[in-house]
């Protein structure tokens, strides 16, 4: 079973797909955090993703869908996975395919331009444990420290203004054809992202928990 989680930047994947790992046990897959796994590494597609990453620009393919590769085929993934971030584009979901053949479940969590600018300029992550934090509506009880691990937090570079635009540009020019790709489908489900965290989960357990074999609605 593989969970393809859509949406654009800022709407809540890193913090949904860690939800379903908690309730569904199927591991998370972020390609942005195994990118910035790279560059923090000094690994040589590190280097290469860092020139994209830090202008809001996608990082080449072949890089990308060699990494998603190795991973999927690691043992946890046996069972199924989420994916966060992946596919970014049409040639990206064409070739997923071609990797894993498995089951799958699209779900896109929606958000409009302006409170996609207003999170990510408010997004704060702690650079010890990567615990995401927003100043507006998931402060942290002390300024600038990490309440899980005590970690300072910082802002992403690529949350900063000037990159935030272009993100959102490749996002509706790039990822938003996917969307209709898996229409087409018939695997694809859209939940609103404009809700609290508990409630746009509810909506995504609603979707999963008729799509998964053996599992009962929740509600
Ligand atoms: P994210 O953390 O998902 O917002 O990703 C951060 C950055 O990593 C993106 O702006 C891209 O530069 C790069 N990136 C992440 N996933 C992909 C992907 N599937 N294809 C190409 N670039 C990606």
């Amino acid at each position: 079973m593989r969970i393809v989680l859509l949406g654009p930047p800022g709407s809540g994947k890193g913090t949904q797909g860690d939800m379903i790992t908690k309730k569904y046990g199927f591991p998370r897959i972020s390609t942005g955090d195994l990118l910035r796994d790279a560059v923090a590494a000094g690994t040589p597609l590190g280097d290469i993703a860092k020139r994209s990453m830090d202008r809001g620009e996608l990082v080449k393919d072949e890089l990308v869908l060699e990494m998603v590769d190795n991973r999927i085929q690691q043992n946890d993934c046996r069972d199924g996975y989420v994916l966060d971030g992946f596919p970014r584009n049409i040639p990206q979901a064409r070739k997923l395919e071609v990797l894993d053949r498995a089951r799958e479940v699209v779900i896109e969590i929606f958000l409009g331009d302006d409170i996609v600018i207003k999170r990510l300029s408010s997004r704060r992550i702690c650079s010890r444990c990567g615990a995401i934090y927003n100043l507006l509506v998931k402060v942290p009880v002390q300024t600038g420290i990490c309440d899980a691990c005590g970690g300072t937090l910082i802002q992403r570079d690529d949350d900063k203004a000037e990159v935030i635009n272009e993100r959102l540009n490749v996002y509706h020019r790039q990822t938003e054809p996917v969307v209709d790709y898996y229409r087409a489908k018939g695997v694809f489900h859209r939940v609103q992202g404009n809700d609290t965290v508990q409630s746009v989960f509810d909506s995504i357990c609603r979707v999963l928990d008729s799509a998964l074999p053996g599992t009962e609605p929740s509600d």
